[in-house]
């Protein structure tokens, strides 16, 4: 058994796909027939091309017209002469082999393109580099893996799962992952759970102690990964299955409850989403409202930036699926570990502490103001909130907003419509916001705490490292304190305050933000049932009579006893 983090609740039992990068690598020597080597290139050519043509009409049917353009681009690499000729000569003149000259080609040109102060051409690098890697493992003879293609039941094992890899993962057949890297809190884990697909990450080992085609169980309840399970393990897990199954049919009667603690008050549960396919299963799971829609994923697994079109006709549809309820919408928030490949910034040494988020959006303003206008035109569709990221200082919050009215003002010139009821609020996830909530909490009209950012940034911890993950300690007094602070500061200002980093949906840490007057709790869908049975069993009013005394405790270990004795 391998031990993991669980990640995405429920069982999953299926064979192993293996979303490991290949060996590329070959010896240099020179080929003994150079026209075999030009039969051999050819031919991996065209093996490559029919693969392309196959996961460009998958992806067009999955995802949409746009994101296939990719693979139209790396089509066209593949066809053309001015690429493919000088392999050729290569081949014939200086009697390379077809990985010699496929590999030198490409790369004389990746650097020539990469240099350009052009940015098709530098776009262009990047799709010459992925097409070679990929005639390359033809050439080699070794396998190279689209998830997009799977077409079978399996369970994924990788190193880790970008979360463009994540977005290409077809539900239909990826009965769960597993992964070497990676916390609750990482951006595939996050996925796997408005996937609603059983995952364990960081387990540091499963692409070592797995094969392809091994037999695979995902424990995503408990964070384990079963290879090759005996005939008794396949029927114990069968049972938890089922019984996970019947759970799940006794939260649902809860669907179309509100959420009313035993005392009488009443919270807002939330769902955190990355796409408008996600908000299906929001109101499958009694989702009163979109606690924080993260637009990342409209910049990613493409090579260029989403059109106000395109974001408009996202927004559009999110807030026409819920009605009325509210839609927090956060802009973009690149950077940390969402990155945009064809941005082409500079490397950091410390991306999340890096130019990221709204810090990348006020200077790139041109990106900034397009989304802002999309989101403006779409705020007459429903109830919307905007959400400025990793805001760390007054300044941040007052320029955004200036950006945000001045567009406003723009669109009303036009003739556009937009609401006048758009609530613009900021996360807490910077320390420095959270000490100085009760100065924000003047000029915002509310606050989403983002405790993912929040914790990593409070006890210096990456989110990211498992080597670390012992002091990412979300109910340590110096969190509770923070949050504390941030309700206390705004509802002195009658501010609401919601939380959309992972703790909101945690079990232990519920009673605590309850007691603590969360009003807003944003959550992966799938922990909302489950967070409403929970409330509906708590008092807020004895909850909150612990209030100081959690507060002043030592420890986050003091803290969990008292929580787990205290709500027995
Ligand atoms: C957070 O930091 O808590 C958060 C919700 O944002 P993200 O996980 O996207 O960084
Ligand atoms: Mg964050």
């Amino acid at each position: 058994m391998i031990q993991g983090i669980a990640a995405s609740n429920g069982i999953a039992i299926a064979k192993a796909y293996m979303l490991t990068a290949p060996d590329l690598s070959f010896s240099k020597n020179n080929a003994e027939n150079p026209n075999l080597e030009v039969e051999r290139l050819e031919k991996a050519l065209e093996v490559s091309k029919q693969e392309l043509e196959k996961i460009k009409a998958h992806t067009k049917k999955e995802i949409g017209d746009e994101h296939a353009e990719i693979f139209s681009a790396h089509l066209l690499v593949l066809s053309d002469p001015e690429l493919i000729n000088p392999m050729k000569e290569k081949i014939n003149t200086e009697n390379a082999t077809a990985e010699a000259a496929l590999d030198e080609t490409a790369n004389m040109f990746i650097e020539m393109f990469k240099n350009m102060d052009n940015e098709y051409m530098r776009e262009r690098a990047a799709d010459i580099h992925d097409v070679t890697k990929r005639v390359l493992a033809h050439l080699l003879g070794v396998t190279f893996p689209d998830p997009a293609l799977i077409d079978e039941e399996v369970i994924v094992i990788a190193n880790d799962l970008t979360p463009s890899d994540t977005a290409q993962l077809n539900r239909q057949f990826v009965k769960g992952f597993a992964t070497d890297i990676g916390g609750r809190t990482s951006h595939s884990a996050i996925m796997a759970r408005s996937l609603e697909i059983p995952a364990v990450v960081g387990t540091k080992q499963v692409t070592k102690d797995i094969q392809k085609d091994d037999m695979i169980i995902v424990d995503g309840i408990e964070g384990n990964v079963i290879v090759k399970p005996s005939d008794e393990q396949l029927a114990a897990y069968k049972e938890k299955q089922e019984a996970f199954a019947k759970q799940k049919e006794e939260w649902a009667k809860l669907k179309d409850e509100p959420t009313i603690a035993s005392d009488g008050e009443q919270v807002e549960l939330g769902a955190n989403i990355g796409t408008p396919q996600d908000v299906e299963g929001v109101l499958d799971n009694g989702g009163e409202a979109i606690g924080l829609y993260r637009t990342e994923f409209l910049y990613m697994g493409k090579n260029e930036l989403p059109t106000e079109e395109e974001q408009y006709d996202a927004y559009k549809s999110v807030l026409e699926q819920m009605g009325k309820k509210p839609v927090v919408v956060r802009t973009l928030d690149i950077g940390g570990d969402k990155e945009l490949n064809y941005l082409d910034l500079p490397e950091e040494l410390n991306p999340f502490l890096g130019f990221r988020a709204i810090r990348f959006c006020l200077e790139n303003t041109d990106v900034f103001r397009t989304q802002l206008r999309a989101l403006l035109r779409a705020s007459v569709h429903g109830n919307l909130k905007i959400m400025f990221p990793m805001i760390a200082t007054l300044e941040e919050f007052r320029q955004a907003k200036a950006i945000l009215l001045d567009e406003k003002d723009n669109l009303k010139q036009e003739g556009v419509k937009v609401s006048d009821q758009i609530e613009v609020g900021i996360m807490v996830e910077i320390p420095s916001t959270a000490v100085t909530a009760k100065q924000f909490a003047k000029e915002v009209d509310f606050f989403s705490i983002g405790t993912n950012d929040l914790i990593q940034y409070t006890m210096a911890a990456d989110r990211m490292n498992e080597r670390v993950s012992y002091l990412y300690q979300p109910y340590h007094p110096a969190i509770l304190n923070l949050v504390s602070n941030v309700i206390e500061a705004a509802h002195a200002e009658n501010k609401w305050v919601g939380m959309c980093g992972e703790m909101a949906g945690d079990p232990i840490a519920i009673p605590i933000l309850l007691g603590l007057g969360l009003d807003e709790f944003s959550m992966s869908a799938t922990s909302i049932l489950p967070a409403r049975t929970q409330i509906r069993e708590l008092s807020k009013e004895k909850m909150a009579s612990y209030k100081d005394k959690l507060l002043s405790m030592a420890t986050a270990e003091e803290v969990m006893e008292f929580v787990k004795e205290k709500t027995e």
